[in-house]
């Protein structure tokens, strides 16, 4: 069995683990079966001929060494994850990491020339069950240690509990963190989770940057009054002020996002909720993206002063507070020449697109040269049992991943 035979093959035995009888699978971060995932990911890594090892954040690292006269830092590294979210998808995560595994054994068994080493990483906990990105933020320096013990899943679990019986605990995270230049560049091949690809007749997707974002809290505060006996005009209705600012707010993001931004209100809780009472208080939780930093800065000044007016206009006060942010990561432009520069060589339609989810690249972006490659998911359906990708699209996203990783590996 060779290439993309042993990826399938790979990929159909990780579905083994966390299969949902009602469908798709779930392998919450740091559970058993995420564990014994990770165990049977070692086992796969070591017959291939990497070093494994697991770091203090639970991360698996499966290592080749440079060849005689390569240097011993600076590896290149291929990363992605293996946790799910609740009834996920089989490729989320899992396709970046078996395909960093296969890499690796067409490196060896090619005897591609490779002056550095290599590491194929499966981070714990990208879903953020815990916290996002709990894994990879730990290896690079990024995670608030004095976090750890306050660390809870959406039931009410600690970190700390889930940790129990395993080798890890708190106290080791602090362990994971990676010495300057132990690593010189990261790759990760993903699918798109969206349907930009698809919807493009592209095979291959050349990931510009991974959106920044901000989270707001804004809070419409006006009067509770009688529906019937209070006309129209003498109302201070918090969710009238509410919708028309989402209106206008939905508008403003289609004009001055220049087609990229996206902005979405996900919350909505409106007090006191009855059908014959003027809602008194609308509380909106809502969010914006762009890979655009200063934009990403103008769309939330616009954004409060879209409410200040939408508040003045139905006669209620508007209070905004950003919960949430976080910056754009771009990634590298030579890797992404390169990526280009393989689907021509290869034939397959490519397209350069930014990211609108966040993955574990986004934590080494400003560390050192990285990059992403995307392909298209089916219906650009994601985090669902019908997540799938065309065989030939994995197949070529396998391809320029080797691509790339053997051209850097060997300079
Ligand atoms: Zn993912």
């Amino acid at each position: 069995m060779v290439g993309m035979d042993r990826l399938t093959a790979d990929l159909h035995a990780l579905c083994e683990f966390g299969r949902n009888e009602a469908g798709g699978w779930t392998r919450p971060a740091y559970s058993q079966v995420d564990q014994d995932a990770h165990l049977w990911l070692a086992s796969r890594m070591e017959q291939a001929g990497l070093a494994t090892r697991f770091d203090g954040a639970g991360n698996l690292i499966g290592r080749l060494e440079a060849q005689p006269g390569g240097t011993q830092d600076g590896a290149l590294v291929i990363g992605s994850h293996i946790d799910t979210v609740p009834r996920g998808g089989w490729l989320d995560g899992a396709l970046g990491v078996l395909a960093g595994l296969e890499v690796a054994r067409r490196l060896l068994e090619s005897r591609a020339k490779r002056t550095r080493p290599f590491e194929v990483i499966a981070f714990r906990d990208e879903e953020g069950r815990f916290g996002p990105f709990t894994g990879s933020r730990a290896m690079t320096g990024k995670l608030d240690l004095t976090l750890l013990p306050t660390m809870r899943d959406v039931d009410g679990l600690y970190l700390s509990q889930a940790l129990t019986g395993s080798s890890l605990s708190t106290t080791t995270f602090a362990t994971a963190a990676i010495p300057v230049g132990a690593i010189s560049a990261y790759l990760e091949l993903h699918i798109e989770q969206g349907p930009v690809l698809e919807a493009a007749g592209k095979r291959i997707g050349v990931v510009s940057a991974i959106v920044g974002q901000a989270r707001f809290s804004l809070q419409f505060q006006g009067r509770p009054d009688h529906a019937g006996t209070t006309p129209m005009n003498l109302r201070r209705d918090a969710f009238a002020a509410a919708a028309d600012f989402a209106s206008h707010w939905r508008k403003m993001i289609m004009a001055e996002g220049k087609g990229v931004a996206v902005g979405t209100v996900g919350v909505v809780r409106v007090e006191p909720n009855a059908g014959n009472v003027v809602p008194s208080k609308v509380t909106l939780g809502a969010e914006l993206r762009d890979i655009d930093d200063l934009r990403l800065n103008r769309l939330t000044e616009l954004t409060g002063d879209l409410a200040r007016h939408s508040a003045q206009d139905l006669g209620v006060e508007v209070s905004l507070r950003v919960t949430h942010r976080t910056q754009p990561a771009l990634m590298n432009g030579s890797f992404q020449a390169a990526i280009l520069d393989c689907a021509i060589r290869r034939a397959y339609a490519s397209m350069t697109l930014p990211s609108g989810a966040g993955h574990d690249a986004q934590n080494f972006a400003d560390l050192v040269p990285a990059a992403m490659i995307f392909v298209p998911s089916i219906g650009g359906r994601s985090h669902c049992p019908e997540e799938a990708t065309d065989a030939a699209d994995l197949d070529a996203g396998l391809n320029i991943l080797l691509d790339v990783a053997a051209g850097y590996l060997s300079t």
